[in-house]
């Protein structure tokens, strides 16, 4: 499996695929639940391996984190700050009373590596979030996020060959 993971090529490859894959999901929508889910999870484990995350950093260098109030009380803790130090530091409020780190990149990046790895908030754990059921069903996020994650490029490039679609 040739795996690509330069985000410079990933990026145009993103922009020279938009109809494509609007074309793979309405095909993947046609298929079971149950065996895209297996495909992609297979993928993953495959796939995820051979990506060095510390290599490349791109989620935490472009994504907006949300932070729970338990998650902050942690992280807090971990740097030794007071919650309301750890607040006007690393925090802004989001609709709704949400928390969001307010940096892009992420504050606690240094050198492609998280400096709060154990203490991670959820969204950081869970992404890209290819193990997770309902695939299909959360295909408009998963794109959203084809351009700047190596490891789902190349999941839903091979997921394209595994189900036989043809662009
Ligand atoms: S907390 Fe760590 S894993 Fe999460 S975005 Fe920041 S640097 Fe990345
Ligand atoms: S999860 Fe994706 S975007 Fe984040 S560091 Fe790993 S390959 Fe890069």
């Amino acid at each position: 499996m040739q795996l690509q993971t330069s985000l410079e090529i990933i990026q145009l490859e993103a922009v020279a695929k938009e109809e494509e894959n609007v074309r793979f999901a309405a095909f993947l929508k046609q298929q079971t639940e149950q065996q895209v889910d297996e495909k992609v999870q297979h993928l993953n484990l495959l796939i995820e391996k051979e990506i060095d995350c510390t290599a490349c950093g791109n989620c935490c260098k472009t994504l907006m984190i949300n932070v729970t109030d338990n998650e902050a009380d942690r992280a807090a803790g971990r740097l030794k700050l007071n919650r309301d130090e750890f607040d006007r530091r690393h925090l802004e409020k989001g609709s709704h009373g949400m928390m969001l780190i307010n940096t892009i990149p992420c504050h606690f990046l240094n050198e492609n590596k998280c400096t709060i790895y154990e203490d991670r908030f959820e969204g950081c754990r869970e992404f890209p979030a290819l193990h997770l059921p309902s695939f299909v069903k959360r295909l408009f996020t998963v794109l959203m996020h084809y351009n700047r994650c190596p490891i789902i490029f190349n999941v839903v490039e091979e997921l394209k060959k595994e189900t036989g679609f043809s662009n």
